[in-house]
């Protein structure tokens, strides 16, 4: 498979999206629509795992968007029942290698109770050590996902039910996971006892909802009723309801600072606040931290677009579509040639050069990750006539790999691994350049009095070098960690 974004590769991706739902006619069909509203969490491919009485386990897995794959009766007339979860994926290509129809979610486990399927967003940072100790004793894998270890714990476990042996299997497993799973009757939700992915609990009629974002719970009528707990499991059933369970070790709270800043669709809530106004906060932040004069604040669509909001209410400089987005970009090219890829980011985004023309421009983004698209923009916004180009970005400089479910360059393709801010701004030939402060990040998501520097409240190790739990497959490959002089 190609990559789902063969333009823009100079972006952090989030790995995946979870949904489910119980006590419903049709599961499918609500577990397709949350999954297409979860689609930017996994471009490359999707699954859904249905069950109902008379069939038993009903399963479909396809590369490519929910939309074209979970929409035709040809499919969706093989997953009957009232109960279903589903699973959307964005590859590590690179990493461990471009997506197999085996490494699609949902992961399904025959067990002498009976049968399991689960559907994974994070990353076990311990499954290498894992893997081979499963594979040592007899386990045979089916896939190369880190997700297939929870299956494998879970076949080894003495306990009598699938909820004790997913609780026994999560216990061994490090990192940071929120899974969705099912039973033939139970609807079941983790999150680690860190918290650091997503997870929330909505109702619809009599059935339940759980998904990785709010906004798969407005597409299909459900309310919104909680985040499930760093630490809790749910199991739920549509007779019962909701059984709320806390089987792990309390740990501090490190939710993904960088779901604020860019993963999660802005019209979600996360931790009671709106996305969409937490990166307007950030835009303002960052228009305090690092003003300067200039006639316009142009956001890089679409991503950039509250915080540049934010920086425009903040310093009274006017917002302006500078760059306009080829909303049709997509997949369209699935296997551009060379010439087409050359041409880069002018593929996704035009400059609008009336606008532009003469202007001191301030371009807003969430993030630089290795700096190539950020140069790209640079030299459009000049070659259409700009006097003056300023980057501000609504995060800190991201020096440090992510190992807990987000797909991130090696350290050294990182820019701001190797580079200072000002060789940064050298680099990227822009007029000025400046990332909001990690202490103004946690301001605007809410934390008054800024980061707590011996127990931070969020998992920010992509920023900082800290990280919440000890990466130790990466360790173990020759990752070095952040040293005291650093
Ligand atoms: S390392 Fe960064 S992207 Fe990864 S979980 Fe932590 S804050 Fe999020």
């Amino acid at each position: 498979m190609p990559p789902a974004h063969p333009f823009d590769d100079d972006k952090l991706r989030e790995e995946c999206g979870v949904f489910g739902v119980v006590g419903v006619t049709d599961a499918a069909n609500f577990v397709a629509l949350g999954l297409h509203a979860l689609q930017h969490r996994g471009q490359e491919a999707g699954g859904i795992v249905t069950y109902d009485a008379e069939h038993g386990f009903n399963s479909a897995r396809r590369f490519g968007y929910v939309r074209d794959n979970f929409t035709s009766s040809s499919v969706m007339d093989t997953l009957p029942g009232a109960l279903g979860i589903g699973h959307v994926r964005y590859s590590t290509a690179g990493s461990k290698g471009p997506t197999q129809i085996r490494d699609v979610q949902p992961f399904f486990g025959e067990f002498s109770m009976g049968g399991a399927a689960i559907a994974h967003n994070g990353n076990i940072t311990n499954a290498e050590a894992l893997r081979r100790e499963l594979i040592e004793r007899g386990s045979i894998f089916q896939s190369s996902s880190d997700s297939e270890c929870i299956i494998h714990l879970m076949a080894r476990s003495l306990q009598r039910n699938i909820p004790e042996r997913m609780e026994d299997a999560l216990r061994r497993v490090e990192g940071a996971f929120s899974v969705v799973a099912m039973t033939r009757t139970k609807l079941i939700g983790v999150r680690d006892p860190m918290g650091v992915r997503p997870l929330v609990l909505g109702q619809l009629g009599d059935g339940w909802v759980l998904s990785s974002e709010t906004c798969a719970l407005d597409i299909i009528g459900a309310e919104f009723l909680r985040e499930i707990a760093p630490g809790e499991m749910v199991v739920i059933t549509a007779e019962k309801g909701v059984e709320s369970l806390f089987p792990f070790r309390p740990q501090p709270s490190k939710f993904c600072v960088f779901e604020h800043v860019y993963f999660s669709r802005p019209d979600s809530i996360l931790g009671g606040r709106s996305v969409y106004e937490t990166r307007e906060n950030i835009g303002r932040e960052l228009a305090k931290e690092a003003p300067v004069e200039a006639d316009l604040v142009c956001p890089v669509p679409d991503s950039g677009t509250p915080a540049a909001i934010g920086y425009s209410l903040e310093s009274g400089i006017p917002y302006a579509m500078g760059i306009i987005r080829n909303q049709y970009m997509g997949r369209t090219f699935i296997e551009p040639t060379e010439q087409i890829r050359n041409m880069g980011v002018r593929l996704k985004l035009n400059v609008n050069r009336a606008l532009i023309r003469g202007k001191r421009v301030i371009l807003v983004d969430d993030s630089v990750v290795r700096g190539t698209t950020s140069r790209k923009i640079k030299e459009m916004i000049l070659d259409a006539g700009a006097k003056e180009v300023h980057f501000r970005i609504a995060s800190p400089p991201t020096a440090w790999p992510c190992f807990y479910g987000v797909d991130t360059p090696q350290r050294e393709k990182l820019l701001a691994a190797t580079m200072s801010e000002d060789e940064m701004r050298e680099h990227l030939a822009v007029d000025s350049l400046k990332f909001i402060s990690l202490e103004g990040l946690y301001r605007a998501v809410g934390e008054a009095q800024g980061r707590d520097a011996k127990c931070p409240q969020y998992c920010d190790a992509c920023f900082s070098g800290e990280y919440p739990v000890a990466p130790s497959d990466q360790i173990h490959k020759g990752f070095q960690l952040k040293t005291a002089a650093e």
